[in-house]
């Protein structure tokens, strides 16, 4: 699986539609500050389903919403629309490109489509999960993120590394059976 484009058109800075491809040996996204570096990693984040408004700098959801300047209004929408490559079926569907777009409106009307049909929530997380770009993953670590790993105490630490290799899935299993 591979990441092939990311359309983001409304969402945070980016008022106009920006369509971004990732070509082969493309490591890194560099800008002045305040250029929308952050903004891009959040786009993805959030189009993969991302539920706290707080781990995208916001109070509230509406908040990625491009909110203005002073030259441009607001606007209602926000929409980002993500590309895989499938070729290698890595996700779990026939399809060997699969996009995965997620829309929120002012009111807080949202909705996710799967190339191009609605799903829900559920549908993405699931289809993420045990992929290392889920929600709680580590594929994506934030600034300060780093710091905070090093700073942990080791049991912290530990239960990082026991989710990194997968074993952490099992022990909730089994805490849940032993408990039933
Ligand atoms: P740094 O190098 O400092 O980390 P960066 O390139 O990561 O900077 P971002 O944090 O991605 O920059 O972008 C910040 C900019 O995005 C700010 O100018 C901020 O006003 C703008 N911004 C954030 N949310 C919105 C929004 N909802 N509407 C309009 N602009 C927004
Ligand atoms: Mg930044």
């Amino acid at each position: 699986m591979k990441l092939k484009s990311l359309i983001i058109n409304g969402f945070k800075s980016f008022a106009d539609k920006t369509q971004i491809d990732f070509q082969d040996g493309m490591t890194a996204i560099v800008g002045p500050n305040g250029s929308g570096k952050s903004n891009v990693i959040e786009a993805i984040r959030w189009v993969l389903g991302e539920q706290s408004a707080k781990n995208l700098r916001g109070e509230k959801m509406p908040d990625v919403i491009f909110a203005g300047t002073d030259t441009r209004a607001p606007l209602n929408r926000a929409e980002v629309e993500i590309i895989f490559d499938n070729k290698d079926h890595y996700l779990p569907l026939d399809e060997d490109e699969i996009a995965i777009a997620r829309r929120i409106y002012r009111n807080g009307d949202s909705e996710f489509l799967l190339n191009g049909k609605q799903v829900r929530l559920k549908d993405i997380t699931g289809l993420m999960l045990d992929t290392g770009l889920g929600r709680e993953s580590f594929s994506i670590i934030s600034q300060g993120r780093v710091e905070s790993i090093f700073n942990s105490k080791p049991e912290e630490r530990r239960v990082i590394i026991e989710e990194v290799a997968g074993v952490l899935k099992y022990k909730k299993e089994k805490q849940k059976a032993q408990q039933e």
